[in-house]
């Protein structure tokens, strides 16, 4: 493959079918229905899958989290981190194989659109070897306009998740996200009908990062060259079960490139050249020559897929799920907060009872549809007041309150008291510590 600088050498990859892209098929198409179809679904009127950034609030399958639930992003932030460490110490790339959008989008869209308009390989090539032409022309045309249209089906299937699928699809969002789906479908456009292999060769950083991820014993895809070389075009080689030089594997690469020269940071470890080398080795007798495999393996030593370092990532992430799971289970399924309503400090009723007046928020995170009462009681002030109104939220649902506490006013009260207000509901309580402000003098109003 030339170099990003130099003159682009355009890859026409072959169609390939067998064991590896049947399972990526699987696996594309349970991404796609994450992607796509989730959105879509609603848990109890809420949607099963949305990150709403404006509400900072987030759904989750059964669960809304809010900007008071950060622990939990930092701990989903964590797992990503640490499951990428983990995934690539043992299984090499397999991201970029199986789950990265960019292989996914081109492997399901892209490649069957072109073999459908253009032609397979070879027609593709020659085609475009022989320069413009009013059947080339059309072709590229027609291609290209499917294309856009693939790339904006899947910017508006991404942004359904951040700004609601049935406002977007029937034009209700805003204009932010509709800017932000052109952008997105411009980005995938050029990168469907140019970019390509690019992508993960030149711009990608997690090519780069791999070498320090991966080890000798890291699964990556190898040709056996202790059993396929010398190559040669023959039927001697066909016989001995050796390299027959056909290039199936080199011509199904994505990325351009040729693993019998051996590991490679542009290699994506699709797979595809093992399905190409087992249909041409199955017709011989023979097993394959490119399989999945390690350096370590591949120089006769013993592989551990558990080693110190896939030990210590897989612990962590032990740690990360049950952390999650603890606080999942203890977490009270809504917020509530409490402040000095503006501009007053205490009030001196005419009854001599000295008032403080705050405003109490409440937000209900629970997924149920039945509304929730929340009871609203005050500890720590003797023989407090409390007027408020009572309170029942239906699911995600916000109201600010006044909270109007009143005490009487005597000698023992001090002029900055701290005391407790507790909200509870049938699945918990919260604790919130304010504080109640008098003045030394009765009758007066404080500022
Ligand atoms: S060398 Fe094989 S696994 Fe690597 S990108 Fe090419 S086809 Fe995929
Ligand atoms: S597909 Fe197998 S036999 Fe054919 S060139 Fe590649 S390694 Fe050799």
């Amino acid at each position: 493959m030339l170099g990003f600088s130099q003159t682009r050498e355009w890859v026409y990859p072959q169609s390939i079918s067998g064991r590896f892209t049947t399972i990526r098929r699987w696996t594309f198409l349970g991404l796609h229905l994450l992607l796509l179809i989730t959105p879509w679904i609603t848990i109890n009127g809420n949607p099963a899958l949305r990150v709403d950034l404006p509400a900072r609030t987030v759904f989750l399958f059964g669960y809304i989290f809010t900007s008071s639930d950060t622990i939990f992003l930092l701990l989903l932030l964590w797992f990503a981190v640490f499951s990428l460490f983990f995934f690539t110490a043992v299984f090499g790339r397999i991201w970029c194989g199986y789950a990265c959008p960019q292989t996914v989008f081109l492997e399901s869209w892209i490649r069957p659109v072109e073999l459908w308009i253009e032609g397979d390989r070879l027609t593709r090539k020659r085609r475009d070897a022989k320069g413009w032409s009013f059947d080339r022309a059309w072709r590229k045309l027609a291609k290209w306009t499917v294309f856009f249209a693939v790339a904006l089906f899947l910017s508006m299937g991404g942004m359904s998740i951040f700004a609601g699928v049935r406002e977007l699809w029937t034009g209700q969002a805003g204009p932010v996200e509709y800017s932000l789906v052109a952008i997105f479908a411009g980005f995938w456009f050029i990168d469907f009908t140019w970019f390509r292999e690019q992508f993960c060769s030149y711009v990608c950083p997690y090519a780069r990062f791999q070498s320090v991820l991966a080890d000798e014993e890291t699964l990556i895809i190898t040709y056996n060259i202790e059993r396929g070389e010398p190559r040669e075009a023959g039927k001697q080689a066909a016989r001995d079960g050796r390299c027959i030089e056909c290039s199936k594997c080199v011509v199904v690469c994505p990325q351009g490139i040729d693993i019998r020269d051996g590991f490679q940071l542009e290699c994506i470890q699709c797979a595809r050249c093992i399905d190409a080398c087992t249909s041409v080795m199955d017709k011989l007798g023979h097993p394959t020559l490119v399989a999945y495999g390690s350096i370590a393996e591949s120089e006769g030593r013993e592989v551990r897929r558990w080693r110190p370092r896939t030990m210590v990532y897989a612990a962590i992430l032990v740690g990360i799920m049950m952390s999650g799971g603890v606080l999942l289970a203890r977490r009270i399924p809504f917020e509530a907060t409490v402040n000095r309503a503006p501009g007053s400090l205490y009030t001196v009723d005419a009854d001599g009872y000295t008032r403080n007046t705050f405003l109490l928020k409440i937000t209900n995170k629970s997924p149920d549809i039945e509304p929730v009462e929340y009871e609203i009681s005050v500890a720590g002030l003797d023989d407090a007041e409390v007027l408020t109104d009572a309170v029942e939220l239906g699911s995600t649902e916000t109201r600010t309150i006044p909270l109007i506490i009143r005490v009487p006013t005597s000698a023992e009260l001090e002029r900055t008291t701290p005391f407790e207000v507790k909200v509870s509901a049938e699945s918990g309580a919260v604790v919130l510590s304010p504080t109640f402000k008098s003045g030394a003098e009765i009758g007066g109003t404080g500022s």
